[in-house]
């Protein structure tokens, strides 16, 4: 069965696709927790950072390279943002397919954990 970010780029969940390309795809995230809360998602299914293998190294850079740009177009880039990838149930990821956050609009708190 397919993960529902697989079915979204899959287009059976319909979803605003923010910006695709051949390697990925972004949308708003459903429950965003900062103004601007976007995900940038491989097409190609990857569950966790566990996952990854040498050939996935090009895609990891696309996706922050994706991130960059989708930040200068919302105007976050020169006050700030933050990219966080989630791995497994301490990090606190839910959806098993790879994904990288793109969070800003406002300070965000400097806690981690
Ligand atoms: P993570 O906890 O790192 O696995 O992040 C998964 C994110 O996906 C969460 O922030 C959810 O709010 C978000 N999410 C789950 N389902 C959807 C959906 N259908 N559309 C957009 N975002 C979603």
């Amino acid at each position: 069965m397919s993960n529902i970010f697989k079915k979204i780029i899959n287009r059976e969940i319909p979803t605003a696709f923010l910006y695709e390309d051949d390697l990925c795809i972004a949308i708003n995230d459903i429950k965003p927790v900062a103004p601007v809360h976007i995900l940038i998602i491989p097409k190609k299914e990857i569950p966790t950072i566990n996952d990854l293998n040498e050939d996935d190294i090009n895609i990891v850079g696309h996706l922050v390279y994706v991130a960059k740009k989708i930040a200068k177009k919302n105007k976050i880039d020169s006050n700030g943002f933050r990219l966080v990838f989630n791995c497994n149930d301490d990090g606190g990821q839910t959806v098993y397919h790879l994904h990288l956050h793109l969070l800003g609009g406002k300070k965000l708190n400097r806690a981690i954990g």
